[in-house]
């Protein structure tokens, strides 16, 4: 059963404290649908500029990503400039230039209009409502994810969808943005009054929490050495997340604390490398050999 993903398609120009890369391949719907390939079919939609390089759309195709709904409009290409200082849990953010996004209108093709579950990627909230509303029935998950550019400057949009979805996926700097809280435990409870029943916090190196109703589980991160470039890590953790849970095909709490796992595992791999280059040479052997590893990682016997 597919995932459907709207969500930005970009050109990213990145400084981190280990390099510099500028116009590489980014974007929510490029990372998410990129991760939650290796668990499930994924369907895209998005807009490319003229500009927007074939080879990295051959790439999407050749994980398997439907992109019936990939339109390449006149103009130029979403872009983000961002930079990390040593605490690479921080995106600064340079420039954001919407270009193509300005006037994109998401349209679903017929193929697009029953997904299973439905991931409103990080996009202008207006664009995320527009695709929701053009879903033929209810999906059984219907998730979104957002960021302080979009809290701050169109925070009617955002509370409107967010009171159509089931789960906000949102890192704890933006949770306590959205609510105005500064404890983030408090800040997921005030977002579930919001509109989503559950909710993920994604605290970077930290790890992340799954509030579900009454119920929280946390995970740690994958404790990495070498983490290159952060960018992507949120989105890819959404991808293996939401692709995990569409290849188990429940909502059972077990499935979605595993899940929060498997969005870890896709999310630690992203990290390694810049842009998408780690998920190039990413394969099932080694991501089953992560997963077994976080298992012993975060085993405990039973304390006495
Ligand atoms: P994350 O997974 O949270 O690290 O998201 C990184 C991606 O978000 C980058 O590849 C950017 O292209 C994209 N991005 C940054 N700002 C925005 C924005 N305002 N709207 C949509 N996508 C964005």
């Amino acid at each position: 059963m597919a995932v459907l993903v709207v969500g930005s398609i970009a050109l990213d120009s990145l400084e981190t404290p280990f390099g510099k890369r500028d116009d590489v391949p980014g974007g929510s719907a490029t990372f998410f649908s990129t991760a939650a390939s290796f668990f499930a079919p994924v369907q895209l939609v998005g807009v490319v500029g003229e500009d927007f390089p074939q080879e990295h759309v051959d790439f999407l195709k050749s994980r398997g990503v439907d992109l019936a709904g990939l339109t390449r409009a006149p103009g130029k290409t979403f872009r983000w400039k961002g930079r990390y200082g040593f605490d690479l849990n921080e995106a600064h953010t340079l420039d954001t230039q919407l270009n193509v996004f300005g006037e994109f209108r998401p349209e679903l093709p017929a193929s697009f209009r029953n997904p299973d579950l439905l991931f409103l990627g990080n996009i202008h909230p207006e664009l995320q409502g527009l695709v929701l509303d053009q879903v033929e029935k209810r999906p059984r998950l219907v998730a979104m994810d957002t960021m302080n550019f979009w809290i701050a400057g169109s925070r009617e949009a955002l509370l409107k969808t967010l009171a159509r979805v089931d789960m906000l996926f949102v890192n704890d700097a933006e949770a306590r943005q959205l609510a105005g809280e500064h404890n983030v435990i408090k800040a997921a409870r005030a977002i579930q009054a919001m509109g989503p029943a559950r909710v993920v916090i994604k605290r970077g190196e930290y790890g992340v929490m799954l509030f579900d109703g009454e119920h929280v589980f946390a995970a740690p991160a994958w404790p990495l050495e070498e983490v290159f470039d952060p960018t992507g890590a949120g989105d890819s953790f959404a991808g293996g997340f939401m692709g995990y849970v569409s290849q188990r095909g429940d909502l059972s709490l077990r499935t979605l604390r595993q899940a929060c796992v498997a969005g870890t595992a896709i999310a630690s791999f992203c990290v390694e490398k810049f842009s998408l280059d780690r998920f190039r040479e990413l394969d099932q052997q080694q991501i089953a050999a992560r997963l077994a590893a976080f298992k012993a990682l975060t085993h405990f016997d039973e304390i006495a």
